[in-house]
């Protein structure tokens, strides 16, 4: 099992105090002093790190919800799994299907940095549906509702 209390920390600190949504990964990452490109990235893969260069490619072609989760999935393995070297990140594992756990810990630390659970909390509480929630945190609405199931809460769909 992941740390999600302290990757859900890390993605706060790295946030800042920054309360204005939706979270635009790309400022974040510029912070940090990391770069990000689009590019034609192998089909099979939906961002890559090099962590000594600060770089971060996403897909080019992908839609910019997806693209904001990748930068914001890379920026994770940035802050977690630095090892000077490099890491590809596959596709498809938002689901619970071929399981990494540096994969997991990454797409954890994305849907924190992006969707703070304060903000989802309030947003529930004021009766926001799945959809609504995911146009406010600029995710796709299977990101928004793959958090709230990790967060343990329900909305109206
Ligand atoms: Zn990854």
């Amino acid at each position: 099992m992941i740390d999600e209390i302290k990757i859900a920390k890390k993605a706060d600190e790295v946030r800042g105090a920054k309360i204005k949504f939706p979270i635009d990964p790309i400022v974040v990452a510029k912070s940090l002093g990391v770069q990000v490109f689009t590019a034609s990235l192998p089909r099979n893969v939906s961002g890559q790190i090099f962590y000594a260069e600060k770089k971060i490619f996403i897909e080019q072609t992908d839609f910019i919800t997806r693209q904001t989760f990748s930068v914001a999935h890379e920026l994770g393995h940035f802050i977690l799994h630095n090892d000077g070297t490099s890491h590809t990140s596959p596709r498809n594992t938002t689901t619970s299907q071929g399981i990494d756990i540096k994969e997991i810990e990454a797409n954890c630390f994305a849907a924190n940095l992006l969707m703070p659970k304060d903000e989802v909390l309030h947003l529930v509480g004021l009766g926001f549906a799945v959809d609504s929630m995911a146009n406010y945190f600029g995710v796709s609405s299977i990101a928004m509702q793959y958090h709230l199931n990790n967060l343990g809460v329900s909305a109206y769909v």
